[in-house]
């Protein structure tokens, strides 16, 4: 939490801090993600009066993320910035005179999350059958791995 008294208290005040990210993961509905590292985060807050604030961040976090294919985690950099006007009651992430800037990085971080990462271009993934991480070299369900039901209709269309 920021303690924000100084400049919640002053209209027209604009205050500058360096706070470390205490997030140790980002927890969504798809997932639980562990933080590898995590620059400073840059924040600016500025009383525009009438109880409003304007919260500007910025910050790059490390987030272990799995592998689309192989499921193997892969430390992804997000660059996440944010421009946010509050109110000075907002519950979501002001409580009293401190700020929650984590759940505001937590929240923003969804933004920019990748839709997809992988460990390598070219990663094979897991056998289908098996579950072996074709990355560390060949299961011993085929390469053609066909399904033998699969196989059987093939059998019956040759023969129409
Ligand atoms: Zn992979
Ligand atoms: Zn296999």
């Amino acid at each position: 939490m920021t303690d924000l008294t100084d400049v919640l208290l002053n209209d027209g005040k604009t205050v500058h801090y360096e706070v470390a990210l205490a997030l140790a993961s980002f927890s969504y509905r798809f997932g639980d993600f562990k933080v590898k590292k995590s620059s400073p985060i840059s924040l600016t807050v500025e009383n525009l009066g009438e109880r409003k604030l304007l919260v500007k961040g910025e910050v790059s976090v490390e987030v272990w993320i799995p592998c689309a294919r192989c499921l193997e985690p892969v430390a992804s950099e997000l660059d996440i910035r944010f421009e946010n006007e509050l109110e000075a009651d907002d519950r979501d992430y002001i409580e009293g005179y401190s700020l929650d800037v984590d759940q505001l990085v937590h929240d923003e971080a969804l933004l920019v999350w990748p839709e997809r990462v992988l460990c390598r271009e070219d990663c094979k993934g897991l056998c289908s059958t098996c579950g072996q991480n074709l990355n560390d070299g060949s299961c011993s369900c085929g390469p053609t791995d066909l399904d033998p039901r699969m196989a059987k209709i093939l059998d019956i269309f040759k023969n129409v």
